[in-house]
C-alpha cells in the first residue's frame, strides 16, 4: 500500500469501526479504515450473540440501546445503501430478564419507565404460560457442575421482567459490512490486511500511523476502534494514564444447539432468555438453533487474556457443559449433546463493563473501545458519538469539562457522552458482568 494521508484513520473496521466510518463519511471526512484483518467484521463482531436488549444499569446505557434499536428496525433507512451482499435483519423476540439479586427488576424498570421502554412485570405461573417448557425454579446463586447441589431442588419460584422489542441481529458480521460500504459509498477508504504497529506523533498531537508494511497513513486524527485490541493500541500510543476505566480482553464461548420442541412456535420465534439465576443467557437462531452464552456467574473462572491472539479459537468441553446444562435446567426438554459446538471470542471488557467512547489526552487521538460484550447492539450510536466528539473537540470544544450532549434521532432524548468518559467515576451500579 503506498503511503497516504486522510483527515481520519479509524483502527478496526468491526461493527464499531465501520459504524463510526459511516458516520464521519457523512459529515465529509476523508476517513481511511485500517484492518489487519481481510474484511469488515472479521474481529470479535463475528463471534456476537448480537442480542438487542435495554437493560443497562445507567439511564444513558438504557436510552443508548433504546436509540439503537430504532436504527435497527430501520436498517435500509439506517445505511442509506443497499449492500449488493444483502442485508443484517433485526428479529423481534422480546426477552425475558429472569429474577436475579444481580440484577432487580426495581433497579431497572425506573429506567425503563424514564426512557419510555415497554415492559410487563411476570410472576412465575404467567412465565410459564409465556415460554413453553420452562422451569421457574429459583437456583440463586449459580453453581458450578461439579457442586452436589448443582441439582437441587428450587425451594422457591423466579418471575420476569419482559421486554417485548428486544431481539436480536441475525448476521452481526453481515451488519459490520452493511456499514462499512455504505462508508465506502459516502468515499471512506478500507485497507484490509493491514495491522498498525506504530502510533506517530508529532509534538502533542497524534500524526498517523505506521503498518506493518511498512508504509504510512498520515492524519490529524485516528480514532481506536480496535476491539480487545484496544488496550494495545493505547499502549503503542502512549495513551491511558489519565483513564479511570482500564479494559482487559476476556474470552468467552458460545455454544449452538438444538432448541428444545415447541420453543419456537409456528412461524415466530420465542423470546431471548438472561438468566443470571442460573449464570446464561440464551436467544434463538435459524434453523430452529438455541445459541447459549454466559453471564460471568461467581462461581466460574473467568478467562482473562494479556493477548486477544492467545485466546483458544475451538469451544472447550467444559464451557459447554457448563453453558449448556446450565440453559437445560431452565428448559428441561433441551437435549445436551455429547459434542461441543458453537463459537469463541474475546470480550474488551471495561473496568464496570461500560464502553468508553471518548477523546483522550493525546490531541486528535480518540477511542471506541472498552465494549464489554455488551455494544454490537449499540453500534450506530457509537458511530454517532464519535462523528459528534471528533467534529466538536476538533473545533475547539473541551469536551471534558463541558461534556457532550447527543440527541437522538428517533427518541429524541439527549444522552451525556460523559456516561462513556474514559475519566469517570467507576459505575458502581454496574452487575459486573456482561449485562452492564
Ligand atoms: C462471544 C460474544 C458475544 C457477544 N454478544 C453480544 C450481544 O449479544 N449483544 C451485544 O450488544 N454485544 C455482544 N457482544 C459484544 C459485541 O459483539 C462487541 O462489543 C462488538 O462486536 C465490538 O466491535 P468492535 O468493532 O469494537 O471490535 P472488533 O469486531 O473486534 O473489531 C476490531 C477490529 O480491529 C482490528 N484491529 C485490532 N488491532 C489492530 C491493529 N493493530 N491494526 C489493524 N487492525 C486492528 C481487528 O482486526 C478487528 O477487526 C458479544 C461479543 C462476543 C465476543
Amino acid at each position: 500500500m503506498r503511503n497516504s494521508t486522510a483527515d481520519v484513520i479509524v483502527v478496526g473496521a468491526g461493527v464499531i469501526g465501520s459504524a463510526v466510518a459511516l458516520e464521519l463519511a457523512r459529515l465529509g471526512m476523508t476517513t481511511i479504515v485500517v484492518d489487519r484483518t481481510g474484511g469488515a467484521g472479521h474481529g470479535s463482531t463475528s463471534a456476537s450473540s448480537a442480542i438487542v436488549r435495554f437493560n443497562y444499569s445507567t439511564w444513558d446505557g438504557v436510552a443508548t440501546a433504546w436509540e439503537s434499536k430504532h436504527c435497527w428496525e430501520k436498517w435500509a433507512e439506517h445505511l442509506q445503501f443497499r449492500d449488493s451482499a444483502g442485508l443484517a435483519a433485526f428479529r423481534r423476540t422480546g426477552m425475558m430478564m429472569i429474577d436475579a439479586p444481580a440484577a432487580p427488576r426495581e433497579r431497572i424498570m425506573p429506567l425503563f419507565e424514564a426512557v419510555g421502554i415497554p415492559y410487563e412485570e411476570l410472576d412465575a405461573a404467567a412465565l410459564r404460560d409465556r415460554v413453553p417448557g420452562i422451569d421457574t425454579g429459583r437456583y440463586w446463586p449459580p453453581k458450578p457442575l461439579s457442586s452436589e447441589d448443582f441439582f437441587a431442588d428450587a425451594t422457591t419460584e423466579v418471575g420476569a421482567l419482559f421486554t417485548p422489542d428486544a431481539g436480536y441481529v441475525d448476521d452481526p458480521q453481515l451488519a459490520a459490512h452493511n456499514l462499512a460500504v455504505a462508508a465506502d459509498h459516502l468515499g471512506a477508504r478500507f485497507r484490509y490486511n493491514a495491522a498498525v504497529v506504530a502510533v506517530e506523533r508529532h509534538r502533542d498531537r497524534v500524526s498517523g500511523v505506521l503498518l506493518a508494511d511498512g508504509t504510512r497513513v498520515q492524519a490529524p486524527v485516528v480514532v481506536n476502534a480496535a476491539g480487545p485490541w484496544s488496550g494495545a493500541l493505547n499502549r503503542l500510543a502512549g495513551v491511558g494514564a489519565e483513564f479511570t476505566v482500564h479494559v482487559r480482553p476476556m474470552r468467552q464461548e458460545v455454544h449452538q444447539v438444538q432448541a428444545p420442541h415447541g420453543y419456537n412456535g409456528a412461524g415466530s420465534l420465542g423470546p431471548a432468555v438472561a438468566d443470571l439465576d442460573l449464570g446464561v443467557y440464551f436467544r434463538p437462531g435459524s434453523g430452529d438453533r438455541l445459541y447459549i452464552g454466559g453471564t460471568e456467574p461467581e462461581c466460574d473462572p473467568l478467562e482473562w487474556l494479556d493477548d486477544p491472539d492467545l485466546a483458544n479459537p475451538n469451544v472447550t468441553v467444559e464451557r459447554f457443559q457448563a453453558q449448556v446444562v446450565r440453559a437445560a435446567r431452565r428448559l428441561p426438554d433441551l437435549t445436551v449433546p455429547n459434542a461441543p459446538a458453537g463459537i469463541a471470542g474475546v470480550y474488551d471488557v471495561a473496568s464496570d463493563w461500560t464502553p468508553i467512547y471518548d477523546r483522550t489526552d493525546l490531541g486528535g487521538y480518540y477511542v471506541a473501545m472498552g465494549t464489554s460484550g455488551n455494544q454490537f447492539k449499540n453500534a450506530p450510536l457509537a458511530g454517532r458519538f464519535l462523528a459528534l466528539l471528533v467534529d466538536r473537540v476538533e473545533a475547539g470544544h473541551d469536551h471534558d469539562r463541558d461534556p457532550l450532549q447527543y440527541r437522538c434521532e428517533h427518541t429524541g432524548h439527549e444522552i451525556n457522552l460523559a456516561a462513556f468518559s474514559r475519566k469517570r467515576p467507576v459505575n458502581n451500579n454496574s452487575t459486573g458482568t456482561v449485562m452492564g
